[in-house]
């Protein structure tokens, strides 16, 4: 057996686990013993390697072809014919014959040689019979209309004409292990159909050589490999690289793997999708088997004509996928548009968007509020979700078909989420697209457990091919490349409209800024000018009342003191609307101020309207920073209520002072006010009193809050109906 021979044993000691990537099987040194093989160097034209068997075509040995001219044993005008086709192509091949018996030379560069390989041919089918073989063979794979229907039809097709026992279309996954999808076999043999095999059965450098070659046969691992001899010794010319060769032998790694599986040939052809290995059409032979040359290129063409297609029929398939994603985005855009709700419109409406992936569950995350459809988490199991991802994602996007790696608080709910895809509209306010997939157990049948570690260090190939199930828990079916993308635009068509809106509304918020500001100005030009007439009719009712009061009746007297007093209170408003219209007609003022001396000048007033009202101050100086004039503006109110609203109360009592550093107040124990107004009385002409009970405008607090906002501060109150209210401010950073 070869394992024992000395190349083997120097060959094995050479590989192990740390450099099987690296296991020099292009550059092996040996060719299988079916044909032979001769190089020249490509200026000199003399022969510097050829295979130990050379004599079998030559008629001599190693020791006297070496250093000798090509010319000498091939005829002059067929080595000229070589180099004229290797200019224009990689690899050429010629019939020839050596006396009585027919060969196929197959030629190549590869480095500074010029590579001659010889297999012999029996010619026994014709060129034509070939081409007509695969014309019908083409014909019968264009009629498959599906993936599995083509895949069946080219394993057929192989089987028929190839003779193997077995032969399979393997396809690789993303982590290159490779999954048997057709499968023809012999009578009696043990169905391999939907096993998969381990990355490691092909490893990296075997799938580049098939990437590179397009086909490889292995005529009979038992057969022994025929060493090349070289001129110089290799350390002077080097291996050969024989990564184009037909011939080259078979690593011994692979022929023990081989071995282990009783398969003695093998034929196998590559099938490439846009220069990327889609996957295999293995056919393995329980007793050794030869195609030759011509019958190996008609495979490979098929192998080409079988990868436009699948190509085709994927690329039809996504297509009419990517066709019906872009109908329901464009249908939930328009959900969103018409309800002028993002949550509704893509989660309430006809279409939602579980309609846009092979999900079970989807979930909106928006404005705070969550959505869900179909099997998914609960709400507050999704907002852990959406905190999980956010600190394990970088981007706006995040996607599994295993969660639970990702997040170990997910256990509970796994089954609903073991695939999630998670776009992100704002990571910052955790708003955000969600789409479930539940667990999916998947027994994935195994051809031989996939152990690596042999005897030692040794790399050694899988000693077993009894079918072993891995169970896989966890997982759910993969997120399609079709529906990663659907997801991606309907987040992009969802930016680009909050984008879209957020723009709008700062048009509008522009154009409502200049509405409010003539407003404002108008209300200011409106109230002063009403001062005027309002002079005038004050001035007549005056002199009405003291010039002709005791000629007026009864009904007289008292409409002109209505009229008095109504201007009266006009004044008031009029007064009290200038006041709050003028504050932010003028630039601030910013000084520092004693709060006690601001209300000591307001309190002479006070005190002659409300005399039973007492007030208190803390002793400790409280200094604070702003616009004086508008402040005082500001106290004058919240006191005038104070006192106002507690004038009634027995042992009324008003508190002006500071606490928590810079929070400023004013308290009375007074008649209180429902606490649900808290908020709404800092608007204008809010009154929660009666009229002829508590005379008032309804404008105080609306000023004191329009001095707070100029101030870019905090204004606010606290009661309870019954037992007085306390008015808390702040003024804006840096300035108090
Ligand atoms: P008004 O001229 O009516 O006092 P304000 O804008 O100053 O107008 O106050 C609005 C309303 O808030 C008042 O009508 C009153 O109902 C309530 N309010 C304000 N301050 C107090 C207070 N200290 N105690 C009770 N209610 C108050």
């Amino acid at each position: 057996m070869q394992g024992k021979q000395p190349f083997w044993d120097s060959y094995f000691r050479q590989t192990d686990l740390n450099n099987c990537d690296k296991e020099p099987i292009h550059s092996i040194g040996y060719i299988q013993d079916h044909g032979t093989l001769i190089s020249c160097d490509i200026q000199s034209k003399l022969i510097v390697r050829c295979s130990e068997n050379c004599h079998l075509l030559f008629g001599k040995g190693p020791l006297g072809l070496l250093g000798k001219p090509i010319t000498r044993v091939i005829d002059a005008q067929i080595i000229a014919e070589v180099y004229n086709e290797l200019e224009s192509s990689d690899s050429m091949f010629c019939e020839y014959m050596e006396g009585n018996e027919r060969w196929l030379l197959i030629g190549h560069q590869s480095g500074n040689e010029l590579v001659l390989e010889f297999e012999s041919y029996d010619a026994k089918v014709s060129l034509l019979e070939y081409q007509s073989r695969l014309a019908g063979m083409l014909k019968s794979l264009e009629q498959s209309k599906s993936v599995e229907k083509i895949c069946d039809k080219a394993a057929h097709l192989v089987k028929k004409y190839t003779g193997y026992d077995r032969v399979m279309v393997y396809r690789f996954d993303e982590d290159w292990n490779g999954n048997v999808i057709a499968e023809q076999k012999k009578e009696g043999l043990e169905p391999w159909l939907g096993l998969h095999f381990p990355a490691s059965d092909i490893p990296r450098q075997a799938r580049k050589l098939f990437q590179l070659n397009g086909a490889r046969l292995v005529r009979d691992v038992n057969s022994r490999p025929v060493h090349l001899v070289s001129l110089d010794s290799e350390t002077l010319i080097g291996p050969l690289d024989q990564s184009l060769s037909e011939l080259r032998s078979v690593s011994p790694i692979h022929i023990e793997y081989l071995t282990n599986m009783k398969v003695r040939s093998t034929f196998t052809i590559a099938v490439l999708c846009e220069g990327r290995l889609w996957g295999l059409i293995a056919c393995h032979h329980y007793t050794d088997r030869f195609i030759n040359y011509y019958h190996r290129m008609s495979f490979k063409f098929l192998a080409q004509a079988f990868a436009v297609r699948v190509q085709l029929l994927e690329a039809n398939l996504q297509l009419k996928k990517a066709k019906q994603s872009s109908l329901i985005r464009s249908e939930l855009m328009k959900q969103v548009i018409e309800s002028q709700d993002l949550l509704k419109g893509l989660s309430k409406s006809e279409y939602t968007i579980s309609d846009l992936t092979d999900c079970k569950g989807a979930a909106v995350c928006y404005n705070g509020d969550i959505s869900t459809m179909g099997d998914c988490p609960d709400k507050a199991e999704i907002r852990v979700l959406l905190r999980v991802i956010s600190s394990m994602s970088e981007g706006a996007e995040y996607h599994t078909t295993h969660f639970v790696k990702d997040c170990q608080e997910t256990r509970d709910y796994k089954k609903a989420v073991s695939g999630v895809l998670c776009l992100f509209i704002s990571k910052a306010n955790s708003e955000a697209l969600i789409w479930f997939k539940p667990e999916v157990t998947q027994a994935i049948r195994w051809a031989g457990k996939p152990e690596k570690l042999g005897d030692g260090m040794r790399l050694s190939p899988r000693k077993s091919f009894s079918k072993w199930v891995e169970i896989k828990k966890g997982y759910a079916e993969p997120w399609g490349n079709n529906e990663l993308s659907a997801a991606r635009s309907l987040q992009k068509d969802i930016l680009n409209l909050i984008a879209q809106k957020y723009e709008e509304a700062k048009r509008l918020n522009k154009k409502l800024k200049k509405a409010y500001a003539n407003l404002e100005s108008f209300s200011y030009s409106l109230s002063h000018d009403l001062q005027a007439p309002l002079r005038g009719i004050d001035g007549f009712a005056q002199i009405i009342k003291e010039e002709y009061y005791s000629i007026l009746d009864d009904l007289g007297k008292s409409s002109i003191q209505t009229i008095i007093s109504s201007v009266e209170k006009m004044n008031v408003l009029i007064d009290d609307m200038l006041k709050y219209s003028g504050i932010s007609h003028r630039p601030l003022q910013i000084i520092q101020f004693s709060l006690q001396e601001a209300v000591l000048e307001l309190l002479p007033l006070l005190e002659t309207s409300y005399p039973n009202v007492t007030l208190r101050m803390s002793e400790t100086p409280i200094l604070m920073r702003g616009d004086r004039s508008i402040i005082l503006l500001l106290l004058k109110n919240l006191l005038e209520n104070a006192f106002k609203y507690s004038a009634k109360k027995a042992a009324s009592m008003v508190t002006v002072g500071e606490e928590r550093g810079s929070v400023y107040f004013v308290k009375d124990n007074g008649i209180g006010f429902d606490a649900s107004y808290q908020k709404k009385i800092f608007s204008p002409f809010q009154r929660l009193v009666n009229e002829g009970e508590y005379p008032g405008t309804g404008i105080g607090l609306a000023i004191a809050k329009r001095v707070i906002d100029q101030h870019g501060g905090k204004i606010w109150a606290e009661s309870t109906m019954g037992m007085g209210s306390t008015f808390y401010f702040e003024l804006g950073d840096g300035l108090c």
